[in-house]
């Protein structure tokens, strides 16, 4: 299974929903993990003790930053050229893959050796990497894994979360036609093996960036397996691509969030390696890229300036605490959201960077709107409201079906009349019962199907509830006037 280009993300949602719930493996796996990075989060978020506190204050500095965006990116820019760096302003994936490709020709490069970037994702960097004839290895192992199996992350910091070890050991079998025991050790030795050459003969190492400072130019890279920094300091070029929003002023600020982004990915306090790049390598450093280049990426992510209600998805830091706590992504996992984004941030993002409500804005709609999402959150970014709001923004586009729209017609002047909501309620009841046993209904016909197919539509009662309110306010009424009435005697 994996993310498809050629399926409209809504047209297919309901049959990846339908493929992943029937998939037991899929299921149990992503179960596995997301329990395991949950329980780790709260864990380190009670010993970290204030979380709230820690949480505003993120909350704040990510305001702060998406507020005065141009400045910060102009205050990065400068500072990144002043320290030797080549910076490179995209307003669409097509451009920076165009300036990729156009630094690539420049070096003659025939190898690149990626780190983990979901931007280069967002690009199809791979893809058009592989038409001119560039190979471009991943070397984080979860994306190696993927990129064996010509599948793409199903989790923002777990690419392959939806893998076991048999399955990669298989994966690994065939590319080193040398047979693999399914253990972590052996697995990551081979793929140790295999990367330490790819490091070494790179032209180019591409990474993302977790935060861009303002103050320096520096970039922040995170990563627990050492690959970041294999691929920043052995070949002669660093590529560095990244959303425009990944900024923060200073270092006092990246402290804040980096404390955040750790224990609310994995719970760990620090993520293992944590490496600041300010410029390429210079006169008696002992290792680093000879040319940096830092190409900052719009696509989609400036429209949603100045908007009251969506501005605040520029504040994610990808830690994907939202994921693993959404009940809709632990039951499906990534695939079935057709998107690079997965989870509750993929549902907000994907339709806002797109800017395609009627596709991607399906999206919405895989959410139980739960808020737990908003209780994970380091930065409080309130996703639950805003796929509220992307619902109503497909609604007032006229973009729902029309027989969703007459159903809400029906049901919107049923309730601003008494009478016709009473005489509607009745006639609902005689409607069911021939459908009903024992109260509820097990199949209901046409487009009401979609509700008995997971659960049982309760019978309507006889009486509304009005009727029998006011019924038990006469039997009350007759009770206390023969109370009264004893009494007098
Ligand atoms: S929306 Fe919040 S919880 Fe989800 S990935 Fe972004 S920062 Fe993390």
């Amino acid at each position: 299974m994996s993310s498809s280009d050629t399926e409209l993300i809504g047209t297919g949602l309901r049959k990846r929903t339908e493929k992943a719930l029937n998939d037991p493996f899929l299921r149990a796996a992503v179960a596995y993990t997301t329990d395991k990075l949950r329980s780790g989060r709260l864990a380190a978020m009670e010993e970290f003790g204030d979380w709230e506190q820690w949480r505003s204050r993120a909350r704040e500095i990510r305001a702060h930053t998406i507020a005065h965006l141009d400045y910060y990116l102009g205050q990065f820019a400068d500072n990144v050229e002043k320290a030797g760096g080549i910076v490179h302003f995209c307003s669409t994936g097509a451009e920076a893959v165009d300036v990729f490709l156009k630094i690539a020709r420049s070096k003659g490069a025939k190898l690149v050796a990626k780190g983990k970037s979901m931007v280069s994702e967002e690009m199809h960097l791979n893809h058009h990497l592989e038409q001119e004839g560039i190979r471009a290895i991943e070397t984080d192992l979860g994306e190696y894994i993927l990129q064996l199996a010509r599948e793409t992350p199903s989790h923002l910091i777990i690419p392959a979360i939806h893998k076991n070890k048999r399955q990669i050991a298989d994966l690994f079998e065939e590319e080193s036609g040398q047979p693999m025991p399914p253990e972590t050790k052996a697995l990551a030795g081979y793929a140790r093996q295999k990367l330490r050459e790819i490091f070494l003969e790179a032209d180019i190492g591409l990474t993302g960036c977790n935060f861009g400072i303002a103050e320096t130019g520096a970039i922040t890279l995170v990563s627990n397996e050492g690959n970041g920094r294999m691929v920043t300091t052995l070949p002669k070029t660093h590529v560095v691509v990244m959303g425009m929003e990944r900024l923060v002023p200073t270092y006092d600020d990246v402290e804040v969030m980096l404390n955040m982004l750790a224990r609310s990915a994995t719970g760990q306090k620090l993520t293992t390696y944590t490496s600041f790049i300010t410029g390429p390598k210079r006169r008696g450093d002992l290792d680093g890229a000879e040319e940096l280049h830092v190409i900052i990426l719009d696509n989609g992510r400036s429209a949603q300036l100045g908007d009251p209600v969506f501005q605040e998805v520029l504040h994610c830091i990808r830690c994907a605490a939202c994921l693993n706590v959404c009940p809709v992504y632990r039951h499906v996992g990534g695939y079935t959201y057709g998107s690079v984004y997965s989870g509750p941030i993929g549902a907000v993002l994907t339709p806002l960077l797109q800017q395609d409500m009627k596709e991607a804005g399906q999206l919405a709609y895989a959410s139980s709107l739960c808020g737990a999402c908003y209780e994970a959150c380091p930065v409080k970014i309130p996703l639950h409201d805003m796929l509220v709001q992307l619902r109503a923004r497909k609604v007032k586009l006229g973009l729902t079906p029309w027989t969703e729209r007459a159903a809400f017609k029906i049901y919107a002047t049923g309730f601003g009349n008494v009478k016709l909501y009473s005489w509607g309620a009745k006639l609902a009841h005689y409607a069911m019962k021939p459908m009903a046993r024992g109260g509820q209904i097990r199949k209901a016909p046409g487009i009401f199907g979609g509700w008995t197919q997971s659960r049982f539509l309760p019978m309507k009662p006889k009486r509304s509830f009005r009727e029998r309110w006011a019924e038990l306010q006469r039997e009350l009424q007759a009770e206390r006037e023969k109370q009264l009435g004893g009494e007098d005697r």
